[in-house]
């Protein structure tokens, strides 16, 4: 098969190893609009299972991550002038640099007969004549997916708050939470660590409080002042690295993910919000399952049904829970003045449909019920969803 991967990223880097590693003979360029080793954004997480995974697709890529990343047990929360809470041992993190990430997959692509093709920008499929196969991994913004929106049906939803993606020269042995109160309102940050010299940190904060602070005003070099002085205790007086770009998360979702011999992976396809810290493993996982289903099936429109059936079924429900997530923060108010143990608590249960229905201090109180009562409200719901569905039809009929 001729391939034209359009995009450098972790999905189309790692379909192509994947392509290259099942069959050898097929043909594949990969074409990155940037230059090789310039990206944007700092470090990613990602757990466990994704090693795993990454060991049984492709030894040598997924020894070389595990290799490049760190790794963390221990989880923090500072609530400025409250308190502090330390949770030690907990579930198992990993973090590595998106440079780092994409340099492993790049060398590996490149060793295994792929062609990556940097400054190499792609507008429209006619650029890329004689393909048999256009995969889509052009990121949130593609441009193949948008000339063709209404066929993908693309909706996206745009999250409230504010956000910007930098980095710090402090290094966080844990994954640090610090919420700081401000006279506009409360803002936080997420820090991670990453490699050997810096560390993520992803700001965040309710629009009132962005301007309310000067933020949407405010020079690079001021923002990054302003937010250095706020988190100067998170941070140890090191200071914040990147360009303050500020934005609001995009949450993308697709009808479906084909048309023709053009497939959308990866955030061209979908994206989940950074708190649950999953969209490179889902890009990965796609980049897995296309490549399988392209060799698992004797026609391409059939290949490109499997996947899209499969990863739709696998992601829809995160990108709910990504949204749970993303909510909690919106609603952060709600939690904040809570006793620290349970504000700490409910942050770690974000993802529950049934917290933003019941009183913050109740929920915690019903505690483990409350698990148990998580079932029964889907059931609930899921109830309401077809007697809303069955009378919709009734006044249509
Ligand atoms: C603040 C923040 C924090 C995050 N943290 C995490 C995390 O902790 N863990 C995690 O798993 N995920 C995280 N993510 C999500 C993760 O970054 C994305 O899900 C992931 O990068 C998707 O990979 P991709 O290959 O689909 O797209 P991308 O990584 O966006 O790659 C797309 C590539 O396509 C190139 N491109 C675009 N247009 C063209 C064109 N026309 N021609 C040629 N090339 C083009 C771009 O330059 C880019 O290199 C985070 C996201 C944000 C915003």
């Amino acid at each position: 098969m001729k391939i034209s991967c359009v995009g450098g990223g972790p999905a189309g880097l790692y379909f192509a190893i994947l392509m290259k590693r099942i069959d050898p003979s097929h043909d594949i360029t990969v074409h990155e609009r940037d230059p090789a080793g310039s990206t944007y954004g700092w470090g990613v997480t990602f757990w466990d299972e994704l090693l795993h995974t990454l060991y049984g697709a492709d030894p040598p890529s997924g020894q070389a991550i595990a290799a490049g990343s760190v790794r963390w047990d221990s989880w923090v929360a500072h609530v400025q002038g409250r308190a502090t809470v330390v949770i030690e041992q907990g579930e198992v993190g990993f973090g590595i640099g998106r440079r780092e990430l994409l340099a492993i997959l790049a060398e590996r692509a490149r060793s295994l007969g792929v062609t990556i093709a940097y400054e190499s920008e792609i507008d429209g499929e006619e650029d890329l004549a004689g393909a048999d196969l256009v995969v889509a991994c052009d990121g949130v913004n593609s441009a193949l997916r948008e000339r063709h929106a209404e066929h993908f049906g693309t909706e996206v939803a745009l999250g409230r708050n504010m956000y910007v993606w930098l980095g710090t020269t402090k290094i966080f042995e844990a994954f640090t939470f610090a919420f700081t109160p401000t006279p506009h309102g409360w803002i936080w940050c997420y820090g991670y660590g990453f490699g050997k010299d810096h560390s993520t940190c992803v700001i965040e904060c309710s629009p009132d409080t962005w301007s309310g602070l000067g933020l949407h005003e405010a020079t690079e070099a001021d923002a990054l002042a302003l937010l250095e002085k706020l988190f100067a205790e998170p941070l140890d007086g090191h200071p914040l690295v990147g360009r303050p770009r500020w934005q609001t998360f995009r949450t993308l979702t697709n009808r479906t993910w084909h048309r023709g011999n053009l497939v959308l992976l990866g955030d061209a396809a979908h994206t989940t919000h950074y708190s649950v810290g999953a969209g490179t493993a889902l890009a990965l996982g796609d980049a897995a399952f296309l490549a399988d289903a392209l060799h698992g099936e004797s026609g391409l429109e059939a290949a490109l049904t499997r996947y899209e059936r499969q990863r739709m079924a696998t992601i829809r429900p995160l990108q709910k829970t990504a949204r749970l997530s993303a909510q909690w923060y919106e609603n952060l108010p709600r939690y904040i003045g809570l006793p620290p143990m349970e504000m700490f608590s409910l942050l770690f249960q974000r993802h529950s449909r049934l917290l933003p229905h019941v009183p913050p201090r109740l929920y915690y109180r019903l505690g483990r019920v409350a698990d148990r009562l998580e079932p029964l409200y889907r059931a609930t719901e899921w109830l309401g969803s077809k007697v809303t569905r069955r009378s919709d039809e009734a006044a249509a009929g």
